[in-house]
């Protein structure tokens, strides 16, 4: 399922290629995604340009002059712009043609969205599914003392309140697990007994996470957006995640994996506590 940094790679890959550029047509060949494609939006955006590409959790959002395109992966969607574009193959479920070029939309479960926000019913904001999100990580007011606030009363355990996202955006299960490991809190550490200081220390390691997978994306570009359309994790290196039974790469104790609602959680007993 592509994360928030997959997302932020792909968004400045679109930034690059599709600012102000005019778009032919849409070509919608399955509208049935998560929640169906209006039958509008072709023409509301034949002839437009996308004026900024931005980035909401894990929203992409495309705004044009009237109204803004918000776009959500899902767990196997993919968005590749081709200069010169073949014709679409099986999954290939929506063509928005520029004149330099397709962005093809891949989506193989069709759990993803392409939704038509206009701007006299508020922002992409004001939009339900993004109305409720968490802060931003890379936004001014995300750090320790966030965090810190954010968890005050919480009996829940600070990876669970992670995986949430009303606390923060963004922070998914490989990047919760490797961020609780760099500052060094048992995952299963009730979210509303954390210190101030080991709140910083969390804030600190969430941005230096991300900001990891988004490098490693940032220069494996080519091949993400590319005419592969894989859109798997970033070969992050792992600390913990999905090294259960390996030694831990700080001090050789070994990786711990407990599996609770499907999800994994993997760390080591000796330096997170
Ligand atoms: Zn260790």
């Amino acid at each position: 399922m592509p994360e928030l940094p997959e997302v932020e790679v792909v968004r400045r890959a679109l930034q690059n290629d599709l600012l102000d550029r005019r778009i032919v047509r849409a070509d919608v060949r399955e509208a049935r995604l998560r929640w169906p494609v209006a039958p509008e939006l072709a023409d509301r955006l034949r002839g437009a340009r996308p004026r900024a590409i931005e980035r909401r959790g894990k929203y992409l959002l495309l705004r044009f002059d009237g109204g803004t395109l918000i776009i959500h992966l899902g767990m196997s969607g993919s968005l590749r712009f081709l200069p010169q574009a073949g014709p679409p193959a099986r999954h290939d479920h929506v063509d928005l043609v520029f004149e330099h070029g397709v962005l093809r939309y891949h989506d193989p479960r069709r759990f993803g969205a392409m939704l038509w926000q206009p701007d006299e019913q508020g922002g992409p904001e004001r939009h339900p599914l993004l109305a409720g999100l968490g802060i931003e990580p890379f936004s001014a007011g995300f750090g320790g003392e966030h965090l810190h606030r954010a968890t005050r009363g919480r009996r829940v355990s600070i990876k669970q309140l992670l995986l949430a996202g009303t606390a923060v955006v963004g922070v998914g299960n490989i990047y919760a697990s490797e961020s609780l490991f760099r500052a060094g809190i048992a995952p299963s550490t009730r979210a509303g007994r954390l210190s101030r200081a080991r709140c910083e220390a969390l804030a600190g390691a969430i941005l230096a996470t991300l900001s990891d997978a988004i490098e490693r994306g940032g220069s494996s570009l080519r091949d993400f957006v590319g005419a592969d359309g894989s859109s798997g994790y970033f070969q992050l290196d792992c600390f913990v995640y999905g090294r259960a039974g390996k030694p831990c790469r700080v001090c050789g104790d070994t990786v711990r994996v407990r599996r609770d609602q499907q999800r994994a959680t993997y760390w080591c007993r000796s330096c997170q506590r």
